[in-house]
Formats: structure tokens, sequence, C-alpha cells
């Protein structure tokens, strides 16, 4: 099910969309505030955030802002109004993806947000994901800590790859499996939890604190709390 964070002040506004989402099957997260918003946004990485331009704390350009720090290419649909072509650029300008004019057809919301989360699911994987210090480059298969090189085997590289470009996830140790050794692979016995051990204590020797919690039941998830430089 894919999840949907709604940050907006208008509680009527905000009860109708969420109302017509979860008719539509989508998982959605109400907020009010901007400031909690985005704490949310960057916390928990939802599939799309669904931004108010207008918010009472922090305007709606402001928390586009703080997610796209964290988060370069979480979809972020804004609703601006219908009146003000000053909202809709400052809102494309902050990286918002698109923009919904109030009042909007509750068609025409779910279309775009439909289409964005189509574009989403096409767009090729980040090529360098980072976390604070901690740097990935996935083309030249090179990890980083600051200016040191960690030394990595491939699967430990793309079982790092994989929990840090789904920072913040709970993900699934079949899906783990999947993505790193893939279907026609057949790992070690527990090959997943052997895996991120040899992770932790790699990254641990070049100082990097424990960023890859264990999920009872599920599996694993990268915090999403940032290493300070
Ligand atoms: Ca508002």
């Amino acid at each position: 099910m894919e999840s949907l964070l709604l940050i907006e002040d208008e509680r009527r506004v905000a009860a109708f969309i969420r109302q017509g989402l979860e008719e539509e099957g989508y998982l959605v997260e109400w907020i009010e505030r901007g400031q909690e918003g985005a704490d949310s946004a960057i916390r928990n990485a939802p599939d799309l955030v669904l931004l108010d331009l207008r918010l009472p704390d922090i305007d709606g350009v402001e928390v586009c802002r703080r997610i796209r720090k964290t988060h370069p290419s979480l979809p972020i649909l804004m609703l601006t109004a219908l009146d003000s072509v000053e909202d809709r650029v400052a809102g494309l300008d902050a990286g918002a993806d698109d923009y919904v004019a109030k009042p909007f057809a509750f068609a025409e919301l779910l279309a775009r947000i439909r289409s964005l989360l189509r574009r989403a699911s096409l767009e090729p994987p980040m090529r360098t994901l980072t976390d604070g210090a901690l740097q990935l480059e996935r083309d030249a298969r090179v990890c980083r800590i600051g200016e040191q090189a960690v030394d990595l085997t491939p699967t430990e590289f793309d079982l790092l790859a994989y929990l840090l470009s789904r920072r913040g996830q709970a993900v699934h140790r079949d899906d783990i499996l999947d993505a790193v050794w893939g279907r026609n692979e057949t790992p070690i016995p527990n090959a997943v939890d052997v895996y991120v051990g040899y992770l932790r204590r790699k990254l641990a020797a070049v100082g990097v604190p424990n960023r890859i919690e264990s999920v009872r039941g599920i599996g694993y998830r990268y915090s999403p709390e940032q290493i300070q430089p």
C-alpha cells in the first residue's frame, strides 16, 4: 500500500482529501503544521507528500526545502491558491514536483498523485547516496566516510545501498534477499543477518555509529537520523 503524507491546516479540506484517498486504497497520514509535517516526511519517507503552501507556522516552501535536503527525489505535490502565480512559482522553485490549485476536483488531484507516483517508480535510483559524512557512489562502487574509503565487498556494498536508499523504512528480509542476491542465487543461510553483521562491524571500525536497526519480525531499517559531521 502506498503511503501519503498530507500536510494541510484546513480541517475540512484535509478531511475531504484524506477520505477520498483512503477510499482509493492509500494509507494517509495527516499533519496540520509545517514543522511537524517536515519532520515526519524526513523520518518516515512516505511515497508522496501532499503539501499545502499556506500553513500557520512555517510555509510550504520552507517545508519543501527541508524535505528536499534529505529526500531529493521524494514526490511533493503542492496545494496552492488558484489565483496566485507567485505561489505556484515559489512552490516549484522550492522543489515541488507539481501543484494543484484550490479549489480542485478530487479526480484531478488523484490523477496528479498517480502520475507522480508512476514517475517516481520509473526513475532510476539515485547515483550517490549519503548519510552525513557517509557516501556511497553507486557507479564507482565506492563507499567513503569523509575522505576515508571503506573497504566493502560487492554484496556488502549492495546491501548498504539498498538499505540506505530506503532510509527510514522497515525493509523485509525477503525484499532484501531479492534486491541484493536476486531470485536465482541461493545465498548462505541467514545471509541477510550475516551480512548486516559484517556491515555493522566494518562501519563501526571506521567510527560510524550503528545505522542499521533490527526490526523484530520484519528485517532491518536504516536509521532516519543523520550522521553528524
Ligand atoms: Ca492553508
